[in-house]
């Protein structure tokens, strides 16, 4: 296997561009395609300051990584879900990451910050840890960029997280979402900081391979509530249907974005946008999806704690 571009020996073949590449082209195909990705979609450009959520996995490093060397200002937000040993994991990559090329972290606590970690908030609400915890994610996000006046929030979302995510929001027509889903999402409002996934026309086994060949050190462990998530069941679906048909799930998502999600736009909802009532985000009803959760859990946690001790006879 040669590289398409110098002829020398390969380390990284793609089947879906019918290519292969040499270490230093390949490095330049992935840097292309992030830059490509950002000018294609206007997500930003070297004067905005971006906040980049930083898991401490290998798409959210590889990002940061790549920002910084394309010469964009990036700092990164690190959330610590309070997740067993895997968030202390994953803070602990984080924080040699951006210490070692002297970049900036913010690091969010929540169970300092909201008094429940992911896995106490998701046993007192009664829910799957992935929701609360995906919806927490979301908020803080934007709520740090907003307050710390950031222009963009970006994040590591890559090929096979888009195409799974497009699969089961077809499978269940949820035209809200197959509306919304984009790489880049406009601010709509001064509250509401743009969104961007420059990594989006790459795959997880694209950026694990940028982020060897640069000697970053991430998170190799899935979050212990990972498994049985419909995201990997979609994810293998679609990767077994690549293996047959290479160039499948690229097809899928970008010709989704060219030709079917403006018909989805066109059709789509608007909703007006007001600030909750409890902590001043923009949201469509009185309080925002966030408040009304936390809030449930905190009334949820005061009730336990009135409930008179159970008498033993
Ligand atoms: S798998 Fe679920 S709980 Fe774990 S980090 Fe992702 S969203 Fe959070
Ligand atoms: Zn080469
Ligand atoms: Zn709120």
């Amino acid at each position: 296997m040669r590289c398409l571009k110098c002829g020398e020996k390969a380390i990284m073949e793609l089947s879906r561009h019918n290519s292969a590449f040499c270490q230093p082209h390949y490095v330049e195909y992935f840097e292309n395609q992030v830059e490509r990705a950002i000018r294609r979609h206007q997500m930003f450009d070297r004067d905005d300051r971006i906040l980049v959520g930083v898991s401490g996995g290998k798409d959210s490093l590889s990002l940061w990584h790549v920002l910084v060397r394309l010469g964009y200002r990036a700092a990164g937000l690190h959330i610590h879900l309070g997740i067993d040993d895997y968030s202390k994991t994953s803070y602990g990559k984080a924080l040699s990451f951006a210490r070692e090329r002297g970049l900036e972290l913010i690091a969010v606590e929540l169970a300092e910050r909201y008094g429940m970690n992911v896995t106490q908030l998701a046993r007192t609400v009664r829910q799957a840890p992935c929701s609360g915890c995906g919806l927490s994610k979301r908020y803080i996000l934007n709520r740090e960029a907003y307050e710390r006046g950031f222009d963009v929030v970006a994040t590591g979302h890559n090929l096979d997280d888009e195409a799974a995510t497009l699969l089961g929001n077809v499978l269940h027509w949820q035209i809200g979402y197959l509306a919304r889903q984009s790489p880049v999402l406009s601010s709509a409002g001064e509250k509401l900081v743009k969104k961007a996934k420059p990594l989006y026309t790459l795959t997880e086994r694209e950026t694990a391979a940028y982020a060897l060949l640069h000697d970053i050190d991430y998170v190799v462990e899935e979050c212990p509530n990972a498994p049985g998530a419909k995201s990997l069941f979609y994810k293998d679906v679609l990767a077994r249907i690549e293996a047959v048909s290479p160039g499948t799930k690229q097809r899928f998502f970008c010709e989704f974005l060219d030709h079917a999600r403006p018909r989805f736009r066109a059709g789509g909802d608007e909703h007006t946008l007001r600030d909750c009532a409890m902590c001043g985000q923009p949201t469509t009803a009185e309080l925002c999806a966030f408040c009304r959760l936390w809030e449930r859990a905190q009334r949820r946690t005061a009730k336990q704690k009135t409930r008179p001790p159970a008498v033993s006879v």
